[in-house]
């Protein structure tokens, strides 16, 4: 195995871009270059602002964007019936509806700016764990009387057919999602920000961010890092389930919870044995298995999520027994790569997009299921930055409740215990 190295980095090792150096001055300051962070910068790119730093403590793509599983679909964290209970019927369609289009922005943006990102627009199975079709009834109901979206029925006989596997019991099709190279993707944005003017400084970890003193000439901030600094009268913190200590009074609102993917050896000949489809596929556990076919004809496998990073060995053990549970014919298959990735989860599972009582801003909380939601927090932010705050209204019901510390992982470790043996006892 490659060490902890992911696929995609290996794939796609990036352009360097230089660190920050001395003192710079720029009317915004994002902290991160995730997805959250990118799409920030790239709103305000396409609205004109573009007197913009970008901060990234490694490089760009480094946290969960460039290590995920690469699905592009709606939704967020929170599943959409939570959703709806939570806001109301109304306003619970127009927030998911804002993910679909925030995939057709991702789907626009690689069009657009010609980022080549293995981009496979063949949807999106939701594949049913349990025999019982009533799961799938369910969530298709659902899908179309409350939210307008069709997911098309897939009998169990004609997806044993698809997904060459007998594990199943049936599926629902998202066909308007799609799948891609994350890390190329995040590496194509901040590419296209540079193009347009915008600073992007990698190795250049935030380690303080204050306010300037009304002395010193008024408002905004000094941003610093070991080797330079930002004065800025903006700045947005984007640092996902990296954040660590850098801003307590955002810290102690999300907990970092880790989830797994490994990458096969290129299957060949032998992939149509596994998947006789172009599609990714994900399952209807609460811990659920998530995969694809990539463009070289290995089988990308993602799944759990803990309170622990694990060592890339222990992942590609776990995840290899996952794997033969719905693949057994893939016995045998030697695993290339295998990592950890962290994701940012606030206790309503819904993004935290908004501002701190100081004036700093923030985006995250993104679980997950953080791609199309990533995107249209770049665009609720960017307007909220140009001073038009109804986008980021929408997002108000959902603060910054204490995740509480160490108890709070516990407790979430506990969680995820409960539902994976609720699983485990329905199937
Ligand atoms: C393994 C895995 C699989 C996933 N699969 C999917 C999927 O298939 N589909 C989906 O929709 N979602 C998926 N997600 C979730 C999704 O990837 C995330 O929700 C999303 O990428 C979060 O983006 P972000 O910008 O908030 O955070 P991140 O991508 O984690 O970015 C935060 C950035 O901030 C930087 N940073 C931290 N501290 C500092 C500092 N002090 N100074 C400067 N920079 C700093 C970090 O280095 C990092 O680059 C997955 C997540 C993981 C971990």
């Amino acid at each position: 195995m490659n060490g902890a190295e992911s696929y995609y980095r290996a794939t796609a090792p990036g352009d360097a871009c230089a660190p920050l150096a001395g003192r710079q001055q720029a009317r915004i300051c994002i902290v991160g270059a995730g997805f959250a962070g990118l799409a920030t910068a790239m709103s305000l790119m396409e609205h004109g602002e573009r007197d913009v730093v970008l901060l990234e403590a490694e490089q760009v793509g480094h946290g969960a964007s460039g290590r995920n599983g690469g699905f592009v679909f709606g939704g967020y964290s929170l599943d959409e019936q939570a959703l709806l209970a939570t806001v109301g019927a109304q306003q619970g369609r127009r927030l998911y509806q804002l993910t679909l289009g925030a995939v057709d922005q991702i789907r626009r943006r690689i069009a657009q700016y010609g980022i080549d990102c293995d981009a496979t627009h063949g949807g999106i199975y939701l594949a049913n764990w349990f025999d019982d079709p009533r799961v799938l009834d369910e969530r298709q109901h659902f899908m179309r009387d409350h939210l307008g979206v069709e997911w098309q029925r897939i009998s169990p006989a004609d997806f044993a057919q698809r997904a060459r596997s007998e594990r199943y019991f049936g599926a629902l099709y998202e066909q308007n999602a799609f799948h891609f190279h994350p890390l190329k993707y995040a590496q194509g944005l901040a590419r296209t920000l540079q193009a347009g003017g915008i600073r992007v400084h990698e190795n250049s970890r935030v380690v303080s961010i204050e306010a300037l003193p009304r002395a010193a000439g008024g408002k905004g901030w000094r941003v610093a890092t070991a080797a330079g600094e930002v004065l800025c009268e903006e700045v947005v913190v984007c640092c996902g389930g990296y954040l660590e200590r850098l801003y307590p009074a955002l810290a102690g609102a999300i907990l970092p919870i880790a989830t797994y993917v490994m990458v096969t050896e290129p299957l060949g000949g032998r992939m149509p044995q596994a998947l006789a489809t172009d599609a990714a596929i994900y399952d209807t556990r609460f811990a659920f298995d998530y995969y694809r076919p990539l463009a070289d004809s290995r089988l990308l496998w993602g799944g759990r999520i803990s309170v622990r990073s694990r060592s890339p060995e222990e992942v590609a053990r776990l995840l290899y027994d996952d794997m033969l549970k719905v693949y057994p014919q893939l016995a045998g298959t030697r695993v290339d790569y295998a990592w950890s990735g962290l994701m940012s989860y606030g206790r309503h599972k819904m993004p935290q997009l908004g501002k701190l009582p100081n004036g700093v801003w923030y985006g995250m909380g993104f679980g997950g299921h953080g791609v199309g939601p990533t995107s249209l927090a770049g665009d609720v932010l960017s307007a909220a930055l140009m001073g038009e705050l109804s986008k980021v209204e929408q997002f108000a019901a959902w603060g910054l409740p204490t995740t509480g510390g160490p108890a709070g992982l516990l407790a979430a470790q506990m969680t995820y215990w409960y539902y994976e043996l609720r699983d485990w006892m329905r199937q």
